[in-house]
């Protein structure tokens, strides 16, 4: 059966391996530094290949041949541009995605014509959409705009408040709660807190009501 392959097993790429790994798939973690290893969960079942991935020998002992995808991220994007390419178009593993820290680097990438994913732009951008957030920001549409879904932060006029006091004459549904970094699917019973971080769907009517209810109105 073919394996992923995770390239570079510190912060990110434990997380990625014991996270692919709770999928069942099966998967291969390649660190140059035995230590490393330490960094994946202790339930984590996949391989450990130790060794330099700008190796061949290591990565075809990673088995790199049959691999239906491969992650590259370590800690140097000219690295991870290096072997996502080798993987790409001298092993053709049909699924590549390489981690670019550096954005002034993001050209190398571009040039090996490398799908990467800045985890750097993508975590400051992330940052400041919350940082600057002041209302009901929408974040997708569906349909001609009839249901949307909007993101906002829960203000202090709302804390400790069920989340039905909150939808109560709003045509919205929730879908989302995150709180200190962790996401589940709240319910009407669910408690506000200051800061919750909250995504619903909702009609363009609902939004109105929500919005209302956020600067503190009719609560
Ligand atoms: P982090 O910055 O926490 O995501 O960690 C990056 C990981 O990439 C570290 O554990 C490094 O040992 C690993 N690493 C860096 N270069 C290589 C390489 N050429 N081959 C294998 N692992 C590497």
């Amino acid at each position: 059966m073919s394996h992923i392959i995770v390239v570079g097993c510190g912060r990110l790429g434990a997380e990625l391996a014991y996270s692919l790994f709770q999928q069942k798939k099966q998967v291969v973690v390649i660190d140059e530094n035995d230590n490393a290893f330490n960094n994946l969960h202790a339930d984590f079942l996949g391989r450990r290949v130790h060794g330099d991935a700008l190796n061949q020998e290591v990565l075809e002992r990673a088995g790199i041949k049959q691999a239906q995808g491969l992650a590259a991220v370590t800690n140097s994007d000219p690295q991870n541009a290096v072997v996502a390419y080798l993987a790409q178009n001298f092993y053709h593993v049909p699924r590549v995605i390489s981690r670019s820290y550096n954005p002034q680097l993001r050209k190398i990438h571009e040039i090996f014509g490398l799908q990467l994913i800045s985890s750097t732009s993508w975590g400051a951008q992330r940052i400041e959409e919350i940082l600057l957030q002041t209302d009901l920001r929408m974040i997708f549409s569906a349909g001609n705009g009839e249901v949307e879904i909007y993101e906002f932060i829960i203000p202090d006029n709302l804390n400790g408040k069920m989340l039905e006091v909150l939808f109560a004459g709003a045509s919205c549904n929730p879908v989302a709660l995150t709180r200190f970094g962790k996401a589940i699917i709240p319910d009407n019973k669910t408690i506000l807190q200051t800061g919750d971080l909250i995504q619903v769907s909702a009609t363009l009517d609902g939004a109105r009501i929500l919005r209302q209810k956020l600067q503190g109105h009719e609560v």
